[in-house]
């Protein structure tokens, strides 16, 4: 019933919480620093007794299945193919679960492939004709990379050809050159997501050993036609691995390190203000102050839905990038 009432309201939001369970071998303090409640709530342990419930749509404990992801995040692919462009995020600190809830694994896929699935099977059962195309970039150091361009690829070019951002006389954002594959079925685009996924910058952070200090976006554009061919409409859902939401000047980064999160720290911030600005239905929405919501522009707001998944880490030394993620999703509802 709540999804219905989501899925008729136009530019509508909706934040939830996944909290990573505990893995290999990592142990607890005594105590919980974060605690699920129901679905919906989660209390924030600073000492013995001083606590703070957020609420949200959904919160997925931490042992919640992909399953169990997916089937809230499910409704939306019609609301895609209804016409409606769709974003997808994935936000959180390095290490709290973001590219395992969008990418998963073998075992366990996660939001991106299962979202490919399900556009191409409730496509094939639709009474109209969709042809879709896939595109994968990121976000790095304030620059668009394709994914896909094999010269983009090349790791050790420090600034690959960039690509610019045009806005379309009915206000459609076009990036310039970005490369769109037509894809026909799931393998094949799945096969370019992983061709794509193999070129993401990462590099080692203090943080996490491996991490990703882009935004990496993916983009599956469906243009819908009926029966006389005569009318079509395309849009797009884009499905985006955020990159990692600590705040650079604690984690002791330096040099190209310390530019790479002053960047993504300023993006996110830009995303929080523009929908902070969306929610509040002010005048003036700031898309410009980043790349990040420039690319979104026409696909956070009026005529979009967007899902935001706010990804937190159980362990108490966490505890202040947990409130400073939790203190941002606040802002989003
Ligand atoms: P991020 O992308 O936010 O930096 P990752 O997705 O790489 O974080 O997750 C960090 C580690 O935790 C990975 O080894 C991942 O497999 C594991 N992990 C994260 N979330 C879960 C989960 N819900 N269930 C099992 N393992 C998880
Ligand atoms: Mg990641």
């Amino acid at each position: 019933q709540v999804l219905n009432e989501f899925l008729q309201l136009k530019g509508s939001i909706r934040v939830f919480c996944r909290i990573r369970p505990t893995i290999n071998g990592e142990n607890y303090s005594h105590k919980k620093p974060v605690v699920p409640m129901d679905s919906n709530g989660i209390v924030l342990n600073f000492t013995e007794n001083k606590t703070k419930l957020y609420n949200f749509d959904q919160v997925f404990h931490p042992d919640s299945s992909q399953n169990e992801v997916f089937s809230e995040v499910e409704p939306v692919i019609k609301s895609a193919l209804d016409g409606y462009n769709v974003c997808i995020l994935a936000y959180g600190q390095t290490g709290t679960g973001k590219t395992f809830t969008m990418e998963g694994n073998q075992d366990c896929p996660g939001v991106v492939p299962r979202t490919i699935e399900a556009l191409f099977k409730q496509a094939a059962d639709s009474n109209h004709k969709f042809v879709f195309s896939f595109s994968m970039l990121e976000i790095y150091l304030g620059h668009l990379k394709d994914l896909l361009v094999p010269q983009a690829r090349k790791t050790t070019d420090p600034m690959p050809p960039c690509l610019n951002i045009q806005t379309d006389p009915n206000g459609g954002i076009v990036i310039e050159n970005l490369v769109a594959i037509q894809v026909s079925n799931f393998n094949h685009a799945i096969s370019l997501y992983r061709l794509g996924s193999q070129f993401r910058s990462t590099a080692s952070t203090n943080s996490n050993k491996v991490s990703s200090r882009s935004h990496c976006m993916i983009r599956m554009s469906m243009t819908c036609s009926d029966a006389t061919e005569r009318r079509k409409i395309t849009n797009k859902i884009w499905m985006v691995d955020l990159g990692g939401s600590e705040r650079v000047l604690k984690t002791k980064a330096s040099g190209r390190r310390f530019e790479e999160g002053k960047a993504i720290n300023l993006s996110l911030s830009a995303l929080g203000d523009v929908i902070n600005a969306l929610q509040r239905k002010n005048s003036h929405i700031p898309y410009r102050n980043s790349k990040l919501t420039q690319v979104l522009k026409d696909s956070l707001g009026e005529d979009s839905k967007t899902l935001m998944l706010v990804h937190v880490s159980p362990k108490e030394e966490d505890l202040c990038e947990t409130v400073c993620s939790l203190n941002f999703a606040l802002r989003l509802r």
